[in-house]
């Protein structure tokens, strides 16, 4: 077989991908017709295809790319740590210096007492390990019926059975099984869709109260936890009204259920802060964390964990790992990429600079004909499509073909926006310049008309 290089024409590569590679989430027709995109290189926010073209990825890959691509320092941490020592587990009272360096730093960052790292190489597995963990965390308490984790419908958790019966998606759940029992799921704060004619604090209280009421219902003495992410991005950059988080802790302070605040998505800067339950003013007793704790150079993911929690799981034997967690060359590159963040403040650049710049100019695609709502915190935004923007109106066609119509104006214009049914949504690497913000707005705005066009 000839070896396969950038240097193949693109349809011979495409046809190479669809014949042997299955991918995940992917429309099959579509990509056997079209052939996949295929991204040979990248550097800062940009992407370069197999065609020569330059996009600008608004996306930051899937949420995670923080720092940008093509940072020289990441390769060499890893380059370095495979050379010193490629791979050893953690497994029975082993450790080296690379996971206990990013232990320490992860302990120095996180609020509040949130101390400890269990390590996964992924979102979806330190969700697995969060469920196990909360509830040995109970058993061990003597309290071994408080089993039960509450969730919210259009979360995404991950794709294990899992964290996928965790995450809230029907599509996922028609699939393979899920959800595993023990887990229910209460309505999101989602004002702009579900909301009607209610005022939006109202109903973040209404939403919140779901959590009261399926305590009640299901009794404390068997709910181990509740488990969201600070603002949900995978369903749409879904930003809950103020009133929500506040009474959402009230109600877990009430009842004693641990909170899990997911920060895959919200960690590491994306929101102005180093994690999003510090925007949200949430005091989480875990934390998942993965994508950003490495800006996607290397696999990683982990659970910070409370000193009251870490004492009881580190005084039974807890029988769960993976043979990846606190891989040696993910965590050298992770902490490096905290490094990065930290020496070159882009944590605070979001919070006081690029941050309200990009908001700026967010805000301003709210005055498109199509725009129905325009919001973001930090570096993560969404935009709702509406055919009447004052009702609030969703599109007579299927929900998603207006988003879709959307998503394909930006592709041909060189802009990576994703769609959630009928929303629009961004996650750009943190270091994205003002320049490129200008871009990105004014693409996204091109890419608004054409699809307007396309509607009519
Ligand atoms: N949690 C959240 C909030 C996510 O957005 C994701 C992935 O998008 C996950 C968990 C799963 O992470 P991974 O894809 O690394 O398994």
């Amino acid at each position: 077989m000839t070896a396969i290089t950038n240097h193949m024409p693109t349809a011979e590569l495409q046809a190479l991908d669809a014949a042997h590679h299955m991918h995940p989430f992917t429309n099959n027709n579509e990509l056997e017709q079209k052939g996949a995109r295929i991204i040979t290189r990248a550097k800062g926010v940009t992407l370069t295809d197999s065609e020569g073209n330059q996009i600008l990825d608004a996306m930051g890959g899937l949420w995670c790319v923080n720092i940008g691509y093509g940072r020289e320092e990441l390769a060499e941490v890893a380059a370095r740590q495979m050379r010193e020592l490629p791979f050893y587990n953690t497994f029975f009272q082993t450790t080296h210096v690379p996971v206990i360096a990013l232990s320490a730093k992860l302990a120095e960052l996180a609020p509040g007492d949130l101390n400890h790292v269990f390590y996964a190489s992924s979102g979806s597995e330190a969700n697995d390990t969060n469920i196990r963990m909360v509830r040995t965390y109970w058993a061990e308490m003597g309290q071994p019926e408080r089993k039960v984790i509450i969730s919210r419908k259009n979360a995404y958790h991950g794709s294990s059975v899992g964290s996928g019966s965790l995450g809230g998606m029907s599509g996922m759940h028609a699939q393979g099984g899920m959800p595993i029992p023990d887990i229910h799921h209460i309505d999101q704060p989602y004002w702009y869709g579900e909301g009607g004619d209610s005022d939006p604090e109202e109903f973040g209280l209404a939403r919140a109260r779901q959590l009261e009421e399926k305590i009640e219902e299901l009794g404390a003495h068997c709910v181990a936890a509740f488990i969201a992410e600070p603002i949900q991005g995978a369903g749409g950059v879904i930003i809950p009204p103020d009133s929500y988080w506040p009474e959402i802790q009230r109600i877990c302070d009430k009842y004693g259920v641990l909170l899990i605040a997911d920060e895959v998505i919200c960690g590491f800067g994306r929101t102005g802060n180093w994690f999003g339950s510090q925007t949200l003013n949430i005091r989480p007793d875990i934390m998942t964390i993965a994508k950003g704790l490495s800006s996607g150079y290397a696999p990683i993911g982990g659970s910070i964990v409370s000193d009251k929690i870490a004492e009881v799981i580190n005084a039974c034997e807890f029988n769960h790992g993976y043979t990846y967690s606190g891989h040696p060359v993910s965590c050298a590159v992770a902490l490096e990429n905290l490094r990065i963040l930290e020496e070159e403040k882009i944590v605070e650049r979001v919070a006081q600079d690029t941050g309200p710049y990009l908001k700026e100019k967010w805000q301003a695609l709210a005055d498109h004909p199509l725009v129905g709502e325009a919001r973001i915190v930090g570096m993560m935004g969404s935009l709702a499509l509406t055919p009447h923007k004052e009702s609030r109106a969703k599109f007579a066609a299927d929900a998603g073909t207006a988003g879709y119509i959307c998503r394909e104006r930006c592709f041909a214009n060189s802009l990576v926006m994703r769609h959630v049914g009928d929303r629009m949504i961004i996650s750009p690497p943190l270091v994205i310049t003002k320049e490129e913000i200008d871009t990105l707005a004014e693409r996204a705005w091109a890419s608004l008309d054409q699809a307007a066009a396309k509607l009519k």
